[in-house]
């Protein structure tokens, strides 16, 4: 899948906001998602193009998908993107080619499409965004090895890394009815936790609640029942990447997770971001994946190939920031609480979906395979408080002189995602972002 013009990065937007130095949503990103139209109160597929969206049930309605683009037109009209997701890569192609040819400088000349256009172009400040895809399973990795062996060395410290990691790519199956869009409150959960000086668990709000910084990928085509994905045919089944927050209660955690893995503590909610950056316009920020250390064994054959090796990983840059209700009453912006990388993991999301699929199972459009919390190597690359403040043992010291060692009521945590480098125009996902809200009165029954 080759770089080709709509990566250009001379290429300029008729819509002005596209084409300002540092906006996520450049011509050259086309981003894909759902927003609630603002009149007609339906659900809609969208691009986003700078500060504003293009509505594609009304380009289709309006008969711009004609003659060979009739199935992108009626996968356009539905009120989720499974259904262009379900078509595969070449139609992910086809329309990247097609949007890119519309909202282009230039495209207001010979066919006008600028005036066809302009008028089912909407302001994303004007529309409430919804969750891009029916998620119909959610699955989270733990793709990192830096989030892997320092969660494992607090709670392990004779043997950190089991010796399973480098050979399977851990996972569980996450619970997709509370997969958020950014923006939705999250509600302080309840749980069984025991403290460390008690002889027996209680109920109660959770005092460790944690974000975990991640990065989604969308599966695009499925495979069918007790059918495999060879790793060559990997990334023809992935759609696109948004940004996740597993939101994680550590101190439920902590007491339920033994011998099955995590449970209550997790399944409260996972925000995701609403644009679904795509597979092609990730292409310029492909990179070899992780080089593994000496004396690492090598991916097992069914999770190795060439292109895995040479551009299996994303060179996407992340961020998380908090911002507490004392910073936003005092006008304070997010303070950055780190930065990462996805190109730090030890696995490709292409080696996660085969692994996925291995033993026969299933996967279906609109699933969600989020990487697990992406660490890096150094400290201020880590992407959860557990880590960042090991254990709540070094809180964080924010600009108003609070602490936190983990989330208080109030306190908006913000994840932003972005690709760049020479030579390509920089590209970002947008933001995931969730409030933290009070428990309600926990039923003593
Ligand atoms: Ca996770």
């Amino acid at each position: 899948m080759p770089v080709d013009d709509t990566h250009d990065p001379a290429l300029r937007s008729w819509v002005p906001s596209a084409n300002r130095p540092g906006s996520d949503f450049p011509i050259q990103n086309l981003p894909l998602g759902v927003f609630e139209h603002p009149m007609h109160r339906d659900r809609r597929v969208s691009v986003a193009i700078g500060d504003e969206l293009l509505d594609l049930r009304a380009c289709a309605e309006q008969g711009f998908f004609a003659g060979s683009l009739a199935d992108l037109g009626a996968a356009c009209s539905q009120g989720s993107l499974n259904a262009l997701m379900a078509l595969g890569r070449d139609a992910s192609r086809e329309l990247r080619a097609t949007l890119s040819a519309w909202l282009r400088s230039g495209a207001d000349g010979v066919h006008g499409w600028r005036a066809r256009l302009e008028p089912v172009l909407i302001p994303t400040e004007r529309v409430r965004l919804c969750l891009p895809a029916t998620v119909g399973d959610y699955t989270d990795f733990y793709a990192s090895v830096f989030h892997a062996t320092n969660v494992g060395s607090m709670f392990r410290p004779d043997e950190p890394l089991l010796p399973n990691y480098k050979y399977v790519p851990i996972g569980y199956h996450g619970r997709a009815s509370s997969v958020v869009v950014s923006g939705t409150a999250v509600r302080r959960p309840s749980g069984q936790v025991k403290r460390d000086d008690a002889m027996e668990p209680v109920v109660a709000p959770t005092r460790r609640l944690d974000y975990e910084l991640e990065v989604g990928a969308w599966v695009g085509r499925g495979n069918t029942l007790g059918t495999s994905i060879p790793i060559g045919d990997a990334e023809e089944h992935l759609f696109g990447v948004s940004l996740v927050n597993d939101w994680s209660a550590r101190d439920i955690q902590q007491w339920e997770y033994q011998p099955l893995g995590p449970f209550l503590a997790k399944s409260f909610a996972t925000s995701v971001s609403p644009w679904v950056i795509t597979f092609e316009a990730l292409e310029p920020f492909r990179v070899p994946a992780l080089t593994r250390p000496a004396g690492d064994p090598e991916p097992l054959a069914y999770l190795d190939s060439p292109r895995t090796r040479s551009a299996g990983a994303i060179d996407l840059r992340l961020e998380v920031s908090l911002a507490t209700a004392r910073m936003r009453e005092e006008g304070l912006p997010p303070h950055v609480l780190s930065r990462s990388s996805l190109r730090h993991l030890y696995w490709t999301f292409g080696q996660l979906l085969v692994h996925h699929g291995s033993n026969g199972c299933n996967l279906r459009p609109g699933d969600l395979l989020a990487s697990g919390t992406v660490s890096g190597p150094t400290r201020d690359s880590r992407g959860c408080l557990l880590e960042l403040t090991w254990r709540g043992s070094e809180p964080v010291v924010l600009p108003t002189g609070e602490e936190r060692r983990f989330l208080d009521d109030g306190d908006e945590v913000v994840l932003r995602g972005w690709c760049e480098r020479d030579g390509a125009a920089r590209i970002g996902l947008g933001c995931c972002r969730g409030v933290v809200i009070a428990a309600t009165q926990v039923d003593a029954g």
